[in-house]
């Protein structure tokens, strides 16, 4: 029996008056890796946010891991990137390691502290983010890229059950953002960890999410990779590009897109 780690029912939010989602019904189940796309405003954030119990729903219902998401509950089973964490005061007084800790306090009972297993658990994420030699450094000091990174390790480094991603690869070189992705892959595949990962990388998802979730205000797609491939959909969001991206995903096998009848 597949376990849903996000129940979600007939959900609506509005912010002021305005209808921002509509009518969303869908599951997340474990070991998933999401693709979740859609227009710019479509309400990608606004969903997750949802999801998270950092908003509460017009109408309908989210659950998550079986219960609804009263905010900051689960956290320590959850690991979450905001969007635009990479606009960081440059005053901030921290350095990179103590970022990273806060990830894993959530997980702690008081007196929170940081013990000699933490402090080689923060290494790990570090050496695995490529930032192990920046680990003293004042985040201010850092880059856009590398602060993003920072952000990245903090998400992962209490082992999450869920990764909850928006746009995390803004702001990172192609190379870095490749490995990302690698190091999601990896999580997905050997730790089963879930991704749900909104991103505006349309050439790289496709390679990666084995579904995709298109929204725009409502569910477009929501469905396997694959199938979304042979859609119209696919063509109406990506564009003329889409065949490159089949092909990318299939690795560089020439594949026959169904395009959507041109009815104008
Ligand atoms: P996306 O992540 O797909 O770009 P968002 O979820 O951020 O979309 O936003 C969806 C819609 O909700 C947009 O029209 C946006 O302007 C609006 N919106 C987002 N946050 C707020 C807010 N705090 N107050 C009012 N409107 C908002």
């Amino acid at each position: 029996m597949p376990v849903k780690l996000v129940n979600i029912e007939n959900l609506s939010y509005r912010y002021n008056s305005i209808d921002v989602l509509s009518d969303i019904s869908c599951d997340i189940v474990a070991g998933e890796y999401i693709g979740l796309v859609g227009p710019n405003g479509s309400g990608k954030s606004t969903l997750i946010k949802l999801m998270l119990g950092l908003l509460v729903p017009t109408s309908g219902s989210v659950k998550l891991f079986g219960h609804p998401p009263a905010a900051m509950k689960y956290r320590e089973r959850i690991g979450y990137l905001p969007q635009k964490m990479n606009f960081f005061n440059p005053y901030f007084p921290s350095t990179v390691k103590e970022i990273v800790s806060l990830g894993l306090v959530s997980k702690k009972k008081f007196p929170k502290r940081i013990g000699d297993s933490d402090e080689a658990t923060i290494d790990r994420t570090l050496e695995m983010l490529n930032i192990a030699d920046i680990k003293d450094k004042a985040i201010g000091d850092l880059s856009g890229g590398q602060q993003q990174r920072v952000f990245i390790a903090r998400a992962l480094v209490n082992d999450p059950e869920l990764l909850l991603l928006d746009e995390p690869t803004t702001a990172l070189d192609p190379e870095t953002r490749e490995n990302f992705f690698e190091i999601l892959r990896r999580l997905n595949r050997d730790k089963k960890v879930t991704v749900v990962l909104v991103t505006h990388d349309t050439g790289t998802i496709g390679k990666y999410a084995s579904k995709l979730l298109y929204i725009d205000k409502e569910i477009v797609f929501f469905g396997d990779f694959d199938e979304f491939c042979m859609s119209g959909d696919m063509t109406k969001f990506f564009g003329p590009s889409s065949q490159h991206l089949i092909c990318h995903r299939h690795g560089m096998n020439i594949l026959t897109v169904k395009q959507r009848p041109n009815n104008d």
